[in-house]
């Protein structure tokens, strides 16, 4: 199973609309594809028409009473979405109240790990989508997955919330004792605007072997999909922004190969 997380601290640039777009695009080609909603806001759940005030159970259940072992009560948690191959791990509200709850447990950190691992043969992919805060969600997700995906809208502020974003991660990855690739994907990119061309520059001098070649440009129509509930390309598959995410993926996953061969290599 390839694992991706979705991250960034700074809301609105734009990662729940890539864990659905990216999610839209893998079921095109027949892959199995699990979505996780790691943020207590639960935007992702809501966009697939689930109520994370009302669910009976989410993400947070797995936290307690060894349930992240326990495929059957997995299974239970996991919905279908509105397209056959992709399945949802929701959220509920009560995740804002985990950190309080589980502080200063051991293995809290490795409950959605453990969860994925009992999933194995089940997937080909599972999209993270992270809340904004450093805490036990964000933990769990850099400790679950194989690549970080950091959407980062082009604008001036965001490049303080990119670098926060990849001082947390390189925190994060000592404590953990290991190396998490990362990958930023400039997003709400608006070639007209000379503010979005600078900050792509910029970001590009920044961390030169880590922007993707691409951005995401602002596409009216991810709004629309969001609104009917869609996957971005079952609304249109080759909408601009679309078309930019299918480049995305065949790049994660070019890397994702890469990786493989070296490995395989050793
Ligand atoms: P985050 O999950 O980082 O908070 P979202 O994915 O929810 O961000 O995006 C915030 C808002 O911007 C949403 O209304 C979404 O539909 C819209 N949006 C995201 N990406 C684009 C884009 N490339 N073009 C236009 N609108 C976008
Ligand atoms: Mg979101």
């Amino acid at each position: 199973m390839r694992i991706w997380s979705i991250a960034n601290q700074k809301g609105g640039v734009g990662k729940t609309t890539s864990v659905v777009s990216l999610g839209g695009l893998l079921a095109e080609r027949g892959a199995r594809v699990l979505l996780i909603d790691l943020d207590p806001h639960g935007s992702l759940t809501s966009y697939f028409r689930y109520d994370p005030d009302s669910l009976e159970t989410s993400l947070y259940d797995l936290f307690f009473n060894q349930r992240c072992k326990d495929i059957d009560y997995i299974k239970k948690v996991v919905k279908p979405t509105s397209r056959k191959g992709v399945d949802l791990l929701p959220a509920t509200t009560a995740l804002a109240t985990l950190e309080r709850q589980v502080s200063g447990q051991d293995g809290m950190g490795l409950v959605l790990a453990k969860t994925l691992a009992q999933l194995w043969d089940d997937y080909d992919y599972a999209l993270l989508d992270t809340p904004p805060i450093l805490g036990v969600l964000l933990v769990n997700a850099l400790a679950a997955c194989q690549r970080l995906v950091i959407p980062t809208q082009t604008e001036h502020l965001a490049l303080k919330g990119l670098e926060r974003m990849v001082h947390t991660l390189k925190m994060v990855m000592t404590s953990q004792n290991r190396q998490l690739p990362y990958t930023i994907v400039p997003t709400l990119f608006d070639r007209r605007t000379q503010a979005s061309v600078i900050t792509l520059k910029e970001m590009r001098e920044l961390y030169p072997e880590h922007v993707w070649q691409e951005a995401i440009p602002i596409d009216t129509k991810f709004r629309d999909a969001s609104h009917d509930g869609l996957f971005p390309n079952e609304l249109d598959s080759l909408s601009r922004g679309v078309r930019a995410y299918r480049h995305l993926l065949a790049v994660l996953d070019q890397a994702e190969e890469v990786k493989h061969e070296r490995r395989s290599a050793q």
